[in-house]
């Protein structure tokens, strides 16, 4: 059974230490540790360390720590707001525990828990916005688990959007009504334009973004983020993108885009598969433009996710132009595009000192007409190629690559499904290409690569592509 009420017997809070100073006396790791700690603080930081470790002394220089190289004496707490024993000692931590206590200062014994006037808390640090977790010394391990998770949900500029807000705070109180306005309004302050620029660092624009919502000179306009939902293993996703759609109000996804990150989004938020696969459109490229215009228009927050890198073969440069000329905003999170896992997986350089020193990203289609296109030049002069959409026109890019120069015996490699458990990796050169045409069993997305550079990829794990060729009677 698991108890809902149970009762926190070290309560949090936060301690104001601007202007005061923190004791630490130790002169090993442990005091470094907390030094390290305190020292995100403004707190004035006093070690009092007979014989500390250079690299305590070290960092104490570097953060302008006073240091005290003395013999212990109960004096030097005098005046301290906090103080941490950190001696390793078990008896000399006890007279310091004593001695703090006697002037009335909180103290921690680092590792004696039941010496523990306090427990310092994992930190993710957004200055001014904390967030601190407590096990109550139950799991330290857990707690760094905990932080890490936390740590990834918030956005570096997370600190400089609250100092922003702080600073406004007096004129949002003047000029918009309390209650649902104010509410709103500080909702749009930081899921809105205010924190879209502060993200990437534009101070004034932030500013001026959390002016015009001040006035109301704009509704909470809509919002739509074209991302790249990577190859196929959710943790290849970037934590931009994570963000994004737990932000998001809408999620439009195509057929590629792995299960897992869809479901990452907010619980109610509204999803929509408009997803092309091959053979089977279900929506036109034009319809899903309309949609994300028009979803922008009524004001949602629309992540439109697409499967890899959403500029590398998603049509999202229709996509940008509609949105543009209907002048809604929105921005690109990049993704690991298809051919990159591929390469991953095969542990495959895609550049090669001496021997490939330029990449092509193509789909293949472009070698029907009667001349070869540039990147076919390309490849003859040795660049890695990659080749997306191209299983079902294997054998033509490979005779027409024979045909133009490119040596029969060039290596290639083939991967299905990349960076998923159930990838399939394929090895074989240029002359077996036309196999995979064959192979009815590969139902993935299949990534093949060109070039001299694939002869260094690691073939462990890859089976010919060839084995199963048939065999043909010469006509
Ligand atoms: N924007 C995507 C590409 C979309 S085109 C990107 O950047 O990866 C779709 C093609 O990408 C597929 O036909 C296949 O060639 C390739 N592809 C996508 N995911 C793949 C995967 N997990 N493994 C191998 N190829 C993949």
């Amino acid at each position: 059974m698991v108890t809902t009420n149970a009762k926190l017997n070290a309560f949090p809070v936060f301690m104001r230490v601007k202007n005061r100073s923190v004791v630490i006396v130790g002169s090993g790791e442990e005091a470094l540790a907390k030094a390290r700690l305190i020292g995100q603080s403004s707190a004035t930081l006093r070690i009092v360390a007979h014989e500390a470790d250079a690299s305590l002394r070290d960092w104490a220089a570097r953060n302008s720590a006073e240091l005290i190289g003395q013999d212990y004496r109960a004096d030097l707490l005098d005046g301290a707001c906090l103080v941490f024993a950190a001696t390793g000692d078990e008896e000399r931590d006890a007279s310091i525990v004593a001695d703090a206590r006697a002037r009335g200062i909180p103290v921690n014994a680092v590792d004696r828990p039941h010496m523990c006037d306090f427990f310092t808390p994992a930190l993710v640090n957004r200055a001014p916005v904390a967030v601190a977790i407590g096990t109550e010394g139950a799991g330290p391990v857990l707690a760094q688990m905990i932080r890490a998770r936390i740590d990834r949900m918030l956005s570096p500029a997370l600190g400089p959007l609250a100092s922003l807000a702080a600073g406004l705070r007096y004129r949002v109180e003047r000029l918009v009504p309390r209650g649902s306005a104010r509410r709103a309004f500080w909702t749009d302050f930081f899921e809105g334009a205010p924190a879209r620029h502060m993200e990437v660092g534009h101070i004034s624009e932030a500013r001026e973004a959390a002016a015009q919502l001040m006035q109301r000179r704009t509704e909470a306009r809509g919002h739509v983020a074209l991302i790249g939902a990577g190859p196929g293993a959710e943790d290849l996703l970037t934590l931009r993108a994570q963000r994004l759609l737990m932000q998001a109000d809408v999620i439009l996804f195509d057929a590629l885009v792995p299960e897992a990150v869809v479901a990452m989004g907010r619980r109610d938020a509204e999803r929509l598969a408009v997803g092309k696969r091959k053979g089977c459109h279900s929506k036109s490229q034009a319809e899903i433009n309309e949609l994300i215009v028009s979803l922008g228009r009524e004001g949602k927050r629309v992540v439109r996710l697409k499967s890899g890198d959403p500029l590398v073969f998603g049509r999202a440069g229709e996509e940008m132009a509609a949105l543009r000329e209907a002048g809604i905003s929105y921005e690109v999170v990049p993704g690991v595009t298809a051919a990159f896992a591929a390469a991953a997986d095969f542990e495959l350089p895609l550049t090669l000192r001496g021997v490939a020193s330029s990449m092509v990203f193509t789909t293949g289609h472009d070698l029907k007409g009667d001349t070869l296109p540039d990147w076919g030049k390309l490849a003859i002069a040795g660049a890695t190629v990659a080749v997306y959409m191209g299983r079902s026109i294997a054998a033509q890019v490979a005779s027409r690559l024979i045909e133009a120069g490119l040596s029969p015996d060039t290596a290639v490699a083939v991967v299905e499904n990349a960076s998923l458990p159930h990838r399939r990796l394929f090895h074989g050169t240029l002359a077996d290409l036309p196999s995979l045409e064959e192979r009815t069993e590969l139902d993935g997305p299949v990534m093949t690569i060109i070039g001299d550079a694939v002869a260094g990829a690691n073939f462990e794990n890859s089976t010919p592509i060839a084995a199963h060729r048939l065999v043909r009677v010469a006509a």
